[in-house]
């Protein structure tokens, strides 16, 4: 029998390190060894561990792939909300590791980003895309990563650019829209693990995919897996679609 793959989790006391330590023990080939939560140090806990799975805040990451780095150790990344420079250092830290960098581990948002791209491909330009997300009240970052990536996948699809084509909510005399436009809306309230619904809208119809997350257990079993499946890998910058073996169309 293979020995356990052994997990250093950051964030682990917060919600999505609450529901990987849940997970955890029914997952075969692989143990949470050690956690860190803020203002620990990753470099102390990490010899000891096989991958470092990252659940904490963008803040974070710049120290933890420092860690990684220097350890020669995998990481697998869940937080989301970095800024354009904290995304540059991870994809320059996946030139020396293996990262899997994945703003939701879901299997069912991950078909969710290939029907977007195959929607949008067959909808054509006639069809308006609106993104809307819907978490809890505590969520810190907005939009979601994974309404982001929506967006990013649309405007790939489209020939747009995510800068400069992407309406983050409307107020004010707007005037009319643009076609060449994806709009992003982000809702917060209540205890909303994750809803996202990609709309895409024409004259006398339209057509809405959603997807609900119903319980962080769904993002930490993916997360799991992609720790068990980054070990040993080349370094690259990976998604979670590499890890469910999909040809990339979301990418
Ligand atoms: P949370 O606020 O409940 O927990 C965050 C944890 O990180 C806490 O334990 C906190 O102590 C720790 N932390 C905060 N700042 C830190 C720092 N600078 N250094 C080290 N640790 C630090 O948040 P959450 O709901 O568990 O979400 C955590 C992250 O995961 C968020 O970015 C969220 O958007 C993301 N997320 C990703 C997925 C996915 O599938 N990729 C799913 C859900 C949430």
């Amino acid at each position: 029998m293979t020995a356990a793959v052994r997990v250093l989790l950051v964030g682990a006391s917060g919600r999505m390190g609450r529901a990987i330590l849940d997970a955890a023990p029914s997952q075969a080939g692989v143990e949470i060894v050690a956690q860190q939560n803020r203002g620990d140090d990753s470099r102390d806990a990490i010899s000891d561990c096989d991958v470092v799975v990252d659940f904490s805040h963008a803040d974070a990451t710049d120290a933890v792939c420092a860690a990684c780095t220097e350890a020669g150790r995998p990481l697998v990344i869940g937080t989301t909300g970095h800024s354009a420079e904290q995304a540059s250092r991870v994809s320059r830290a996946a030139a020396s590791i293996p990262i899997v960098l994945a703003p939701n581990f879901s299997v069912g948002v991950n078909a969710l980003f290939w029907l977007t791209r195959k929607a949008s491909e067959m909808l054509g330009d006639g069809f308006d895309i609106e993104i809307v997300e819907m978490h809890h009240r505590l969520k810190k970052d907005a939009p979601s990563g994974t309404a982001k990536r929506l967006a990013e996948v649309a405007c790939e699809s489209r020939g747009l650019d995510y800068e400069r084509d992407v309406a983050h909510g409307r107020t004010g005399l707007i005037g009319e829209r643009p076609s060449n436009q994806i709009g992003v809306h982000a809702i917060r309230g209540g205890d909303v693990v994750g809803d996202h619904t990609v709309i895409f809208a024409s004259s006398g119809e339209r057509v809405e995919l959603t997807h609900k997350a119903s319980s962080r257990g769904t993002f930490a079993v993916g997360a799991l897996r992609a720790a068990q499946w980054v070990v040993g890998r080349p370094p690259a910058l990976y998604s979670m679609q590499d890890v469910l073996g999909l040809n990339d169309p979301a990418r």
